[in-house]
């Protein structure tokens, strides 16, 4: 995860739902003592932290002369309230890092705990100084890149010269930690944007990853192969990792690395050529994510992708911030199982694959106690894998909600779209969603809070239920562009591909309004699996209506509801949009059907 914008004396060490790793190394021996992660609270701001930045300075000096060891973040701003955590950085060349660890170690600091640490070529130490009785835990940031440190110190030195600058910096931490923010991510996110915004001001801000720059793809399906185009519309150049050389995302790209998502050495060969790495699905391998943050940035980052490719940790993040979900039940057993029927979770209910299920594929519906014998089997799964079981619940609707945080803490989000399935496939979505404006606001609320939560860098999209009497329940978190956002290419001002593209490029974002309303209706496969090839007369009479567009991802196979493309209509109302869409896609045939 990038933090490098962040003011380090908020990046985030300690994450409070994780539990307590204690870092705990011989103590006596080093003039450094261990960390010890401890809720995140705004205290005023206490002069001895300045005597502890001096003298870590000074024991690093005295080891290593050329290095410079700086007080940054708030604890070095005399009267600036925070987290009483110091701060202090120090820019050093690459080749460099792991030397100046290893003399960091030898001081007494510790790695970093925390299920999201920087990594190893930019590193987060940490460590603790006993002052007068009192402890003070330190946050030891070691750079690769002195632009950083120059920004943090150039923030530092404003906070410093400019009281009315450090007063709404103080009001900002206070409306964050009223608002119940006290986790150390969230509140470091949460902060994120406006000091973006002040680094802007300064001039120091972090420089965008420009084209011709190679952003790197993990996973090469049709969401790899939009994103690939609109990033080469940009002048990016295009690297994919997928394990299908006729992946659809092939032709579109620069170059392809053949390999599977959990491929560790294909991935670092993958990263090597690429200035920011991001993924279309969540079945990647965190340890591939872990390897490629080690020459590139993946965005939108390593904590998305552990939330959401694993339906119960999902469930458990989202319950952790209030955000309601379906009653749910982790199961292992037959017993668990019918104790969930019995218990809170109820009938009908749906059981479904921790993870790897998508478009409905790794579910099935439970509707009668006689069924609960056989469900588990059903799933194909090992015998003491657990499986989320949860609620099926009575919605009004299915909507989502499409939201883009930029590299700087900036967020917009899309209209929401209303989505139709079927079989737990979606099939048509229309945009924006003739609902309650007030849904709107909702839906756009819980989206942008769980991207903050996350720290995400990129997109999120969250699948929520509208209940019947207006609550949303959130379904399922995507940390990648979505079907459902498909519209935004022709009926919104910068499609979702763009927008991830800007995102994750540290480019500012793109409008996110709708240009008309629009349909999109999904061109599945039929029949017998076979070579992929659309009869020519349909694709003419599809494109005989003028407002509709067409796009098919170049599967090699089709088979029977295999997603193959899709097909966009804008029209004068959203109704006038889903008819014109279903209309086209409704004359395309599958040539050769049997
Ligand atoms: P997938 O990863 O396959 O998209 P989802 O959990 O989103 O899995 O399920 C697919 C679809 O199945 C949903 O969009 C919805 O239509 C239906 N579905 C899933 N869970 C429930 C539920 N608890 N209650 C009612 N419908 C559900
Ligand atoms: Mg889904």
């Amino acid at each position: 995860m990038q933090l490098a914008d962040v003011d380090l004396d908020d990046a985030p060490a300690d994450d409070l739902t994780h539990g307590p790793e204690v870092y705990t190394r011989g103590v006596s021996q080093h003039p450094v003592g261990p960390y010890v992660p401890a809720p995140a609270a705004v205290v005023p701001w206490d002069e001895r932290a300045t005597a502890v930045a001096r003298r870590v300075a000074a024991l690093v000096a005295e080891r290593r002369p050329d290095l410079v060891v700086e007080h940054v973040g708030s604890t070095a701003v005399p009267g600036m309230p925070g987290k009483g955590i110091i701060d202090l950085g120090l820019a050093t060349d690459p080749k460099d890092i792991a030397a100046t660890t290893a003399v960091l170690i030898d001081l007494g600091f510790g790695p970093q705990t925390g299920p999201d640490p920087f990594p190893p070529t930019r590193p987060m130490l940490v460590g603790s100084m006993d002052v007068d009785g009192a402890t003070f835990r330190i946050h030891l940031h070691v750079m690769p890149d002195h632009r950083e440190l120059d920004r943090q110190i150039a923030f530092r030195d404003a906070l410093r010269d400019d009281p009315e600058l450090a007063r709404s910096y103080a009001d900002l931490k206070a409306s964050i930690v009223q608002g119940g923010m006290v986790d150390g991510h969230q509140y470091t996110y949460q902060k994120q944007a406006w000091i973006g915004d002040i680094h802007r001001r300064l001039g120091v801000q972090k420089p965008p990853i420009a084209p011709p720059a190679t952003i790197g793809i993990l996973g090469g399906g049709q969401l790899g192969r939009m994103l690939g185009l609109a990033a080469r519309a940009m002048g990016y150049r295009i690297l994919v990792l997928d394990p299908d050389p006729d992946c659809p995302a092939a032709a579109i790209s620069d170059g392809q690395i053949v390999a599977g998502y959990d491929d560790v050495g294909a991935a670092l060969r993958l990263a090597e050529r690429c200035a920011v790495v991001t993924y279309e699905l969540e079945h990647v391998a965190i340890e591939v994510v872990a390897a490629i943050e080690m020459h590139a940035p993946v965005r939108p980052g390593r904590a998305p992708l552990a939330v959401t490719q694993d339906r119960l940790a999902e469930r458990s993040f989202v319950a952790s911030l209030g955000v309601e979900v379906a009653p749910w039940r982790e199961v292992r057993s037959v017993a668990d199982l019918r104790s969930a029927a019995e218990g809170a979770v109820g009938l009908p209910m749906r059981l479904k694959v921790v993870t790897g299920g998508y478009d409905g594929r790794g579910q099935v519906r439970i509707v009668s106690s006689d069924d609960l014998g056989t469900a588990l089997g059903g799933l194909g799964r090992p015998r003491d894998e657990p499986l989320l079981a949860e609620s099926e619940l009575d919605f009004e609707a299915e909507v989502s909600v499409i939201v883009s945080r930029g590299d700087d803490g900036h967020m917009a989000h899309y209209p929401i779209s209303l989505n139709t399935h079927d079989e737990g496939i979606l099939v048509e979505s229309v945009a924006p969603a003739p609902v309650d404006p007030a849904v709107v606001e909702r839906a756009a609320a819980l989206g942008e809070r769980l991207a903050v939560a996350m720290g995400l860098v990129g997109t999120l999209t969250a699948e929520l239920f509208l209940m019947r009497d207006g609550r949303l329940v959130l379904n399922e978190l995507a940390p990648r562009v979505h079907n459902s956002g498909h519209w935004t290419i022709e009926g919104a001002a910068t499609s979702q591909f763009e927008q991830h593209i800007r995102a994750i490029c540290g480019l500012e974002l793109g409008a996110i309004d709708a240009l008309a309303p629009s349909a999109m209706v999904n061109v599945l496969g039929s029949g017998s699996p076979r070579a992929a090839r659309l009869a020519v007369d349909g694709v003419g009479a599809a494109l005989s209506d003028p407002a509709a567009h067409l796009h098919l991802y170049d599967k090699r196979r089709v088979f029977q509801r295999r997603k193959m493309g899709h097909v966009t209509a804008l029209g004068t109302t959203t109704d006038d949009a889903l008819t014109r869409a279903r209309a086209a896609a409704a004359r395309l045939r599958w040539a050769d059907e049997s």
